[in-house]
């Protein structure tokens, strides 16, 4: 039976231990220091020898030092030395490292891996990336270099430890950068592919819609061009070129208008033409252009402005179609009316001369019912006359022929007769008369009556009855101003741009009344050959004020 030991046994060989442990802590700080060269190892074998070849100072501060760790393993592959880095690595005191086996340090992962490498090793030198571990079990990915080195008193491994931590960090965040990067470069293709095919699509497009556009401009009648906000011409139609025989540089020319405009039209076409590039609006004019030939052809020029999204104008489209056909027939209509309106007034105004001597028979001579006739003949008669009066205004107006004396004369007076008048035709309507006193103007009086009367008739015909017509005439930047305002049918925009114009009527199916659209044209004649101005204001439904300005005396 084997013998316990004894108290004091035991006390021996505890303090026996401890010198041990404290002469290898003195032994690993004299290595480290420098102060000793060699040690000596117990192991199965017995106690080795071991010293370090380069044994000075310099050589071991520089390891200490070092950002790598670097460890010496004997050939059982326990710890001889270790410098402080890797101490620091593996989370583990520096004093604690010799005499542990380096496996120790090795995570599971790589253990096969070191075992094959440390095998080779002693032979040759050589590196791998393995998973050293820390005592938190975290794995550290490492490079390992491996050098066998001769001892005096035996072989050694040295390994050198270098931390790849921040560089597969490094790598790992280039890589999912250089991921991101992928996506996005092939998104970028992907968006370059799609604008690519869509600038190719929109210029198939383009040439398309240019193709159509001049295969359409070219066959169209008019002839057509496009000029820019400045004026320059950037596009004319084959018709263009085919009539005016000139060529593009030509049309490009600021003057092009001088080669192929009448004479005649040619300082109205460019004002009316500036004036649009000026304010933007749409412009019209009849006038007429020369041919390749030299002869000339009535025209209604048009200018369309084309606007972008915000109002700004883009570029001009112009239209000159041709009206020749319609200009001859319109003065073949006014030669017409002129010689029929002529030819009506004689025997009308003879007509009218008999009928007045009949209505001059005392009433026992003649039976009522004629009496009666009469006066009905004679309202009609009234009304021919002023009809064939209207014609054969028309006619001189076109003419040029429209003259009449002016004197100075007060409008009131005229107004206030005028009133009185209008009462006795139309008794169905109230008439307000604000008639300021002594309006002198210098006109025609029985023309201006003419316009007066033409206005009043049409507040009536224009209205229903028991409706008011208020008739005002006041001084008005030194001249007058009469205006007649009624609450009947209204005006349109559109219509009432077009209501000076020759025998424009609208046409209003519930309000049917006669009229052959005369009135508001010579009104407009009359007022302008005393220079003044006629105007209107209305609004569809409620009602129109239409007025006239004459300058002062
Ligand atoms: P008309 O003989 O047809 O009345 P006008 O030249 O005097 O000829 O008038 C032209 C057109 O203008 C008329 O047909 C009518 O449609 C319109 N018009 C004129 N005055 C008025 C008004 N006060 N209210 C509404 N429409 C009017």
């Amino acid at each position: 039976m084997e013998q316990q030991p004894t108290y004091n046994q035991l006390l021996n060989e505890t303090q026996e231990l401890r010198w041990q442990l404290e002469e290898a802590n003195d032994a690993i700080e004299a290595i480290r220091t420098g102060q000793v060269d060699a040690l000596i190892v117990k192991n199965n074998e017995g106690p080795q020898l071991y010293t370090l070849k380069s044994a000075d100072q310099t050589y071991r501060l520089f390891i200490e030092k070092m950002t790598e760790g670097a460890v010496t393993l004997n050939t059982e592959g326990i710890i001889l030395y270790s410098n402080s880095r890797f101490a620091v690595l593996v989370g583990q005191p520096l004093e604690r490292m010799v005499g542990v086996h380096f496996t120790n340090f090795v995570a599971e992962i790589s253990k096969d891996k070191f075992a094959k490498i440390i095998k080779s090793a002693w032979d040759s030198d050589c590196k791998t990336e393995l998973y050293i571990t820390d005592k938190t079990q975290t794995p550290i990915p490492c490079l390992l270099s491996c050098n066998a080195m001769e001892f005096d008193g035996g072989t050694a491994l040295s390994l050198i430890i270098t931390d790849l931590t921040i560089q597969k960090e490094t790598q790992l965040q280039l890589e999912l950068q250089f991921d991101q990067l992928e996506v996005a470069q092939k998104l970028t293709q992907k968006l370059n592919d799609e604008l690519e095919e869509t600038v190719r699509e929109r210029t198939k497009d383009l040439t398309i819609s240019r193709e159509y556009l001049k295969l359409l401009t070219d066959n169209i009648p008019q002839m057509t061009w496009t000029n820019l906000p400045g004026g320059e011409v950037t596009f004319c139609n084959q018709r263009w070129y085919d009539y005016t025989g000139l060529d593009f540089d030509t049309a490009k020319e600021k003057g092009w208008w001088q080669a192929i405009i009448h004479p005649d039209d040619l300082q109205q076409t460019i004002d009316r033409y500036h004036e649009a590039l000026k304010t933007g609006q749409v412009f019209e004019i009849e006038n007429r252009y020369k041919k390749a030939d030299g002869s000339c052809r009535w025209h209604l020029t048009r200018g369309i402005p084309l606007k972008n999204e915000l109002g700004e104008i883009l570029f001009w489209v112009g239209t000159a179609t041709d009206i020749e056909e319609q200009k001859q027939q319109m003065d073949k209509k006014d030669e017409f009316i002129g010689i029929a309106s002529h030819e009506l007034k004689t025997p009308l105004t003879s007509l009218k001369g008999y009928i007045q001597i009949m209505g001059v028979y005392k009433s026992e001579e003649l039976p009522p019912v004629i009496k009666q006739y009469i006066v009905k003949a004679n309202q009609a008669i009234n009304k021919l006359h002023n009809l064939v009066n209207d014609l054969l205004d028309v006619s001189k107006i076109q003419a040029g022929r429209l003259n009449y004396t002016m004197i100075n004369f007060d409008l009131a007076d005229m107004i206030d007769a005028a009133i009185e008048n209008v009462r006795q035709i139309y008794p169905g309507h109230q008439f307000v008369g604000e008639i300021a006193p002594k309006l002198m103007v210098n006109g025609n009086s029985e023309r201006l009556e003419q316009v007066l009367m033409n206005l009043v008739s049409n507040a009536a015909k224009y209205s229903k009855e028991n409706t008011e017509i208020l008739i005002r005439a006041y001084n008005y930047d030194g001249g007058a101003r009469v205006s007649v305002t009624d609450v009947g049918i209204g005006l349109s925009q559109e219509q009432m741009e077009k209501i000076f114009e020759r025998f424009y009527r609208v046409e209003d199916k519930q309000f049917l009344t006669s009229g052959l659209g005369m009135g508001l044209y010579i009104s407009s004649e009359i007022i302008n050959t005393h220079n003044g101005k006629i105007g209107v204001e209305s609004e569809l439904g409620k009602g129109s004020t239409f007025y006239f300005e004459l300058p002062a005396v």
